[in-house]
C-alpha cells in the first residue's frame, strides 16, 4: 500500500489524482487531503476516501469541515504548518504537490526535506526556489517526479541513466511543446480587450483559472522552461519551445545522433499522474487509448515572442538567475489575480511583470528566506502597479 497526501485535493490536478486512485484501491491509500476554500467539495472527498487528516485554509473553514464530517474519523486542521505536517508525516509515502502558486512552496519543500516521493504539479514552487529545492531533494534522498505533462513526457523520453550521467546520455536539446493557448491566431491588436472568460477557455485542457491565464499569456510555458532547467539540469539555450496546437505530443528530447524521442497521448492529466504514481510500473488511468487515425494533421511552429512577451520575460529571468525567477513568478501571480478580478487588462500582465523585474534588483537565492523576501517585495511592487492601472 502506498500512502498518499494530496496538497490541493479540490483543484483540477487534485480531482484527477483522486480519480486515478479510486481505480486502484488495492494499491493506494489516502493519508491526507488539503483544500483552501472549497470545504464542501473536500468533505465529499473525505467521505469517499476516508483520510486520516484534512487541512483547510482558515479556522472558520476548519470548523465548517469538522461539522460536515463529524461522523468520520478524519482529523481536521488548518494553516501552513498543518500543510507541512501532512506533507512530511511518517504516515505518508507520497505527496502530490498540487497547490497553485507560491502558497505550495513551504509544504512541497517540507515533503522533499522529509525524503518523500514528491509528485510535482506545483511548478511555481520549483520556479521560485530552483537550486534550493533541488538541493533539498538530493540531500534528503527524496524522489522527484514531474506531473506537468511536458516534463513528464521529457522524463519518459530520457534514459534512466540520465540522472547519473547526463553527458553520456547524448541529449542535444529538450523540445518543450506548447499549445499556444486560446490566442495563437487572434489579431495581436485585440489582445488588449481579452476578458477573463476568453482567457480561461483553453482549446485542449480544462485547468484551474490561474494556469489557464498563464497558458493564454504563455507565461505557463515560460515557467515550464525554468521548471525544465531545474528538473533536467538543462541550460536555457538547450531548451526550445515548439508550438504544437493539437497537444498530442507532450514534449520531446532530441539526441546528438539525430534521434528524437517523444511521448504522445490524449491531453488528459490522468496519464502523467498515473505514470508518476506507479513509476517505474504502469497502471490504468482511465484515459482512452490514443487513436492516431482519428487525428487531423499535427502542426509545429516557432513561438512568436512579440505576441507572447511573457515567454521572453521568463527566459530573461532564467538567464539572470538568483531570485529573478521568484520575482517573475510573484509579479505574475499578482497580475493574473488582478486580471481575473478585472482590475487590469490582459496586456497589463506582461507590462506589469516586465516593470517589476526591472525595478527589483537581482539577488543571489542564498536561502528560502531570501527568496521569500524578494517574493514579498515583488508582490508589493506589483500591487502598486496594478493599483495605478485600475
Ligand atoms: P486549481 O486552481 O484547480 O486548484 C488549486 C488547489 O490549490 C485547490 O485545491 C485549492 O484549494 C488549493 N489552493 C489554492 N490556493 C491555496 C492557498 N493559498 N493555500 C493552500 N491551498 C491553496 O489549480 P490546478 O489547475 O489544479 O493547478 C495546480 C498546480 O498544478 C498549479 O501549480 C498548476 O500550474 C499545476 N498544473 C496544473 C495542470 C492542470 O491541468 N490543471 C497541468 C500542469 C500543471
Ligand atoms: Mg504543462
Amino acid at each position: 500500500m502506498q500512502r498518499i497526501t494530496i496538497l490541493g485535493a479540490t483543484g483540477s490536478i487534485g480531482a484527477s489524482t483522486l480519480d486515478v486512485l479510486a481505480r486502484h484501491p488495492e494499491k493506494y491509500q489516502v493519508h491526507a487531503l488539503s483544500a483552501h476554500g472549497r470545504v464542501e467539495q473536500l468533505a465529499a472527498q473525505c467521505r469517499a476516501f476516508r483520510p486520516a487528516r484534512a487541512v483547510v485554509g482558515s479556522a472558520e473553514a476548519a470548523r465548517h469541515l469538522a461539522q460536515l464530517i463529524a461522523d468520520l474519523p478524519t482529523e481536521v486542521d488548518y494553516g501552513e504548518q498543518a500543510l507541512c505536517d501532512i506533507a512530511a508525516s511518517p504516515d505518508t509515502d507520497t505527496v502530490m504537490a498540487a497547490i497553485v502558486g507560491a502558497a505550495g512552496l513551504a509544504p512541497t519543500l517540507a515533503a522533499a526535506r522529509a525524503g518523500k516521493k514528491v509528485l510535482l504539479a506545483n511548478k511555481e514552487a520549483l520556479v521560485m526556489s530552483g537550486q534550493l529545492f533541488m538541493d533539498a531533494v538530493k540531500e534528503h534522498k527524496a524522489t522527484l517526479l514531474p506531473i506537468d505533462s511536458e516534463h513528464n513526457a521529457i522524463f519518459q523520453s530520457l534514459p534512466q541513466s540520465y540522472a547519473r550521467s547526463p553527458h553520456a546520455a547524448g541529449v542535444a536539446r529538450i523540445l518543450l511543446t506548447a499549445s499556444g493557448g486560446p490566442f495563437l491566431q487572434r489579431a495581436v491588436e485585440t489582445l488588449e480587450e481579452v476578458t477573463p472568460e476568453e482567457a480561461c477557455k483553453h482549446p485542449n485542457w480544462v485547468m484551474g483559472r490561474k494556469i489557464s491565464v498563464d497558458s493564454a499569456t504563455m507565461m505557463n510555458k515560460g515557467l515550464e522552461v525554468i521548471e525544465a532547467h531545474w528538473l533536467f539540469g538543462a541550460p536555457a539555450d538547450k531548451i526550445e519551445v515548439v508550438i504544437h496546437p493539437q497537444s498530442v505530443i507532450h514534449s520531446m528530447v532530441s539526441y546528438v545522433d539525430g534521434s528524437v524521442l517523444a511521448q504522445l497521448g490524449n491531453p488528459d492529466m490522468r496519464t502523467p499522474i498515473a505514470h508518476a504514481l506507479a513509476f517505474p510500473q504502469r497502471i490504468e488511468s482511465g484515459v482512452p487509448q490514443l487513436d492516431l487515425t482519428q487525428m487531423a494533421a499535427l502542426q509545429f511552429y516557432q513561438p512568436d515572442f512579440a505576441r507572447f512577451p511573457c515567454l521572453a520575460l521568463a527566459f530573461d529571468a532564467l538567464r539572470a538567475g538568483g531570485t529573478a525567477p521568484a520575482v517573475l513568478n510573484a509579479a505574475n501571480e499578482v497580475a493574473v489575480q488582478a486580471f481575473l478580478e478585472r482590475r487590469i487588462g490582459f496586456r497589463d500582465i506582461d507590462r506589469l511583470v516586465a516593470r517589476v523585474m526591472q525595478d527589483i534588483p537581482h539577488e543571489a537565492a542564498a536561502s528560502i528566506e531570501a527568496v521569500m523576501a524578494q517574493d514579498e517585495r515583488a508582490r508589493r511592487a506589483a500591487a502598486q502597479f496594478a493599483a495605478g492601472r485600475a
